[in-house]
Parts: structure tokens; sequence; C-alpha cells
């Protein structure tokens, strides 16, 4: 079993005007604590004791304080313009009455018990596993954001340890942002296309924005699009972890590691947001889909780039590709994306060779521009190519070569 650590966030319901205040007068209170403290050198801080301070808070409250000022990030601070109350696991409560939940802790006013709900919905049944031991709470943090007050709460869980061979591809694009697929049967699509527009929408506004000199304005619409791409991310991942859960299997992608700069892009893409591969954050999927699969007990295994896309899944051998089509010389076709993915579900063990990536660019020819993420340079038939095909599908390799 592995343990992992989130955070979670959790809403005051219908707090009134008094407690609002009151944690406002807590984390004042608090953060004066701490700067204070911070004054002090560290030796003396390790002696202090909750009864050589005066304070409003609670010794639980003030506690947590000392412990975070000695802390190795407390240590690193000179100063804290805002430092959030926090309460540690043996201090607070979580009760449910009805369908309501509510959490009790110290404040000024001495226990109290708020009602709270959780801020996204699929987080509910963590709130129940709280209540039933199955998950762990630790210590929580009120924190104010946009004028509201909410608990950050940190859980720790059980995570069932799946162990697999199975394997996933998921090769990231433009045109589509992603396929998944196995090695063999059918994949999935993320088609980019509304995103491309949206995108470019973006970026018309945005530039409309900047010639107006609107920068208030312009920092709002940036946020906006970040908020929107997260949202398209967290879509994508949660439905990729949902596929590999179905197969039960790893996921792998190509590791775009260093992409922006080894990756051939004319400006005229560049430029354009719809197809530029700059501004879409593949990172951010990465991410996110890492963490989503540990959370299930899978792995997401990276790769290195070069090649997935130019080699046939049917047989490995280095083939053609045009926009979405992909045909190898010996008369497969595939959709470039789903060849690319399923190369991935099946590769193991390949290296690329320094010395065959420099002399790859010298052979580049066209058909760049369309290429998926870190697709190498395009040359088919050549003798040296033909040679490297050969050790790149360690797995089932027998059966699938062709006669040269
Ligand atoms: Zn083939």
């Amino acid at each position: 079993m592995t343990k992992i650590t989130r955070i979670i966030k959790l809403k005051f319901v219908d707090l009134n005007r008094c407690k609002a205040q009151m944690f406002e007068q807590m984390t004042e209170e608090n953060t004066q604590i701490a700067n204070k403290l911070l004054s002090l050198p560290i030796k003396e801080r390790r002696k202090m004791t909750t009864s050589k301070i005066m304070s409003e808070l609670k010794s639980a409250l003030v506690n947590q304080v000392i412990r975070h000022t000695t802390s190795p990030t407390g240590r690193k601070t000179k100063q804290y313009k805002v430092l959030p109350v926090e309460v540690n696991n043996q201090n607070w409560k979580l009760t449910q009455k009805g369908e309501t939940y509510s959490i009790s802790f110290p404040t000024l006013k001495g226990e109290k018990r708020i009602p709270i709900e959780v801020a996204f919905a699929h987080w509910q049944p963590i709130l129940d596993g709280l209540l039933e031991g199955t998950i762990q709470g630790g210590s929580f943090k009120l924190i104010k954001h946009k004028n509201k007050w909410y608990v950050y709460l940190s859980i720790t869980e059980d995570v069932p340890e799946v162990k697999t061979e199975k394997r996933l591809g998921c090769d990231r694009g433009q045109n589509n942002l992603a396929v998944v697929a196995p090695k063999e049967g059918f994949g999935k699509f993320f088609n980019g296309q509304g995103v491309k527009h949206r995108r470019r929408y973006f970026q018309q506004r945005r530039k409309q924005l900047q010639e107006a000199k609107k920068f208030r304005a312009l920092k709002k619409w940036n946020k906006k699009e970040q908020r929107w791409s997260e949202a398209v991310n967290h879509t994508i991942s949660r439905r990729i972890v949902r596929f590999a859960q179905y197969h039960n299997a790893d996921v792998v992608i190509e590791d775009l590691e260093g992409c922006r700069g080894t990756m051939k892009q004319s400006q005229k893409f560049r430029s354009d947001s719809g197809q530029s591969r700059h501004s879409w954050s593949y990172y951010s999927l990465e991410q996110k889909l890492g963490y989503k699969l540990v959370l299930k007990g899978l792995k997401l295994i990276k790769r290195p780039a070069p090649y997935t896309s130019k080699s046939c899944s049917t047989c490995g051998v280095i083939g053609k590709r045009n926009r979405q089509d992909f045909n190898c010389p010996n008369g497969h076709y595939h959709n470039s994306d789903l060849n690319a993915a399923k190369n991935l579900a099946q590769w193991d063990g390949f290296s690329c060779d320094l010395n065959l990536k420099r002399d790859a660019s010298v052979m580049d020819s066209s058909g760049l521009n369309h290429g998926v993420l870190g697709t190498p340079p395009n040359s088919m038939n050549t003798v040296k190519q033909e040679y490297i095909q050969l050790t790149l599908f360690l797995t089932g390799l027998d059966t699938r070569i062709p006669p040269l």
C-alpha cells in the first residue's frame, strides 16, 4: 500500500460576518506572533513555549506557530505578510448531522463548530472517508480567498498498488490534443479542433486589448484563458485515467522536456495561437495525468520522444507521415496520431543514438509542420534508418520484421 497526501478545500457554509471578522482577527494575531518569533534567533525560538507568549489565541494554535517558525520553511522566512492560522490534527473534529458536515476547532471565542461543504463535488467521498476513518486527516489552514473563508485540509489515504504489465500509449499533439491506445484494439481520441478555435479567439482579443493598452482587462483575460485550459486538461486527464483503469494499464507518454527548443515549427504556425505548440500546456496535462494515475495505483511512464510517430505500429518500419495519414512501405495505413500512441504502448528499451539524431536532421525534409511533438525528421528508404528500426522494438520483434 502506498500513502498519498493531498489537500482538499472546504468551504464554510453561510459564514456570518461576526465569524468572518473573528477569522480575520485570528489571522492577524497569528501573523504578529510569527513575525515576533522570527525576530528571535533560532536557538531561542526552539526554547519558546506557549506560556511565554501573551496572546488571545488558544495555546494549541500558538504552539503551531512556534513549530512553524522552527521548521525548515519557517527558518528560511524573514517576515510574513500573512500567515494563515494552522490547526493540527489533534485539535479539530469533523462531525455529520443529517446532510451537513461541520468542523470544530479552537477560535478566539472558544471551541466552535462551523458547517462546511466541499468546494468540489467529487471530493464528497473524502469527507465520508474521514468520518469512517479510512482516510486520515492532517492539519488544516484557515485561508481567505476572494473574500471567502476556506479550510485547506491535508488528507492522507491508502492507494492500492496495481501490478500490471499492460501499457497504453498516449500521444499528444494539436489536431488531437491526446490519443490513447493499447497495443492492439481501439484507442480514444481527444479532438483538438474546438480548443484550436477557442485559442485563436483568446489570442485575437488579447491583441485587441494590448493595442488599446487595456492592461487590467488583459490580465483578467489571460487568467480566464488559463482557467479554461486548466479545465480542459483536467477533463482530458480524468478521461484518460478512466480508460487506463478500464484496461488496467499504465500510461506511457513521450518525454517532451526541452521539446520547445528542438521542435521545428515555422514562424507562420508559431504566431498562430491555434497551431502554436508553445502555448498549450502539455506539461500541465502531464502533471494532472501523473497524480490522477497514482491515485488509482497506476503509473505514468516517460519515454524519449524521437521516432514514436515515424514508425509503423504494425511492422515497425519507418514510414511516411502526411498530416493525419501514416503510410508504411509495407502497405499498412494508420491514423498518424493513433499510430504514435500504439508505438508508445509497445515500445520498450530503445535509446536514440546521438550521432543518428544529427545525421537525421541533415536529411531533414518537409512535412514537419503538421508533425506531432518531437517528430523526428522524415526520411525513409535509408539503410541506416532501417537498421535503427530493428533495435526500436525489442518486444515481439521476430514475427514482425519484413524481409529487407
Ligand atoms: Zn507497416
